[in-house]
């Protein structure tokens, strides 16, 4: 090995960044810029049930001299509990990839639409047009209909918006897709990719991880924004205990999630990187 690569080696990833193309503040073009600007080696694109910024990413990676991650993060139920999915290297072209994320937008468009009806009944007034306008290319979720609500002046804020009507617990809220992670895993390694399971510190209980690794999932995601010390030391024993991939990342949505920009907050070794490479069968 020459210092060089020895270098490369101790250099810094950020495996967890949102855009535009979901529900992020900044365009790829800016994601990687910024990335490139902080000194990172690589910069993880994984927006959600989207692999629309990832081109964009790839190049002014290529431009700039930083490394793009293509990824994706799915999002999957486990009875009843929301729980992400991230895919690493997945055959982003592939035609049967492009139609399954083309059915899960259009499932995204149907359940904002049934969020907005929903609100209309109780007399709160936003329609499908002003969620889409504020959404522009990305994948639809709540954040969008949050936002567009606070634009047509029926909440003071997005948070309100969530705490009284779109939040899991609301009179608006409709569920999302029903995917399973386990589903999801199988998605992903059919494809060539690397599955991981994200944030599980997030899920407040392991089944949905235990669950996960019986599926065959490749990683867990052990470095994360809402991860404390405890969460990172179980995560990265749990990993180890059953020989998985240790991955990490910000999260960063560029601000949208109350006002903090995470880019490169958490960034890990490009070690880890490298074992992600070497699992995926498409690099
Ligand atoms: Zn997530
Ligand atoms: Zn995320």
């Amino acid at each position: 090995m020459t210092a060089g690569s020895q270098n490369a080696l101790a250099r810094l990833v950020d495996l967890h960044c949102h855009t535009i193309f979901s529900d992020g503040l900044f365009t790829p073009e800016e994601v990687v810029e910024r990335a490139h600007r902080l000194g990172l080696a690589a910069v993880g694109i994984t927006d959600h049930d989207s692999l629309g910024g990832i081109d964009r990413a790839l190049i002014v990676g290529c431009k700039l001299g930083i490394e793009v991650v293509p990824g994706v993060e799915m999002s999957c139920n486990a009875d009843g509990v929301d729980v992400h999915v991230l895919g690493y290297y997945l055959d982003y072209k592939n035609p049967d990839v492009l139609q399954f994320f083309e059915q899960v937008q259009f499932h995204r468009e149907k359940r904002a639409r049934l969020m907005c009806e929903r609100l209309g009944k109780l007399g709160v007034k936003v329609t499908m047009a002003q969620v889409k306008a504020v959404a522009k290319d990305a994948a639809i979720g709540r954040p969008h209909v949050a936002q567009a609500m606070l634009e047509a002046g029926v909440v003071a804020s997005t948070e309100q918006a969530f705490r009284e009507f779109i939040g899991y617990d609301g009179p608006a809220y409709a569920p999302k897709m029903k995917l399973s992670p386990e589903e999801a895993i199988g998605f992903i390694k059919q494809h060539g990719g690397v599955s991981v399971i994200a944030h599980p510190g997030t899920y407040h209980q392991d089944k949905a991880v235990y669950a996960a690794i019986a599926a065959g999932v490749d990683g867990i995601e052990v470095w994360h924004s809402d991860h404390g010390t405890r969460e990172v030391a179980h995560y990265n024993e749990l990993a180890q205990k059953n020989q998985l991939l240790m991955t990490g990342g910000s999260d960063c949505h560029g601000g949208r999630k109350n006002g903090h920009i995470y880019l490169g907050e958490v960034s890990i070794p490009y070690k880890y990187l490298a074992a992600i490479k070497r699992r995926s069968r498409r690099t």
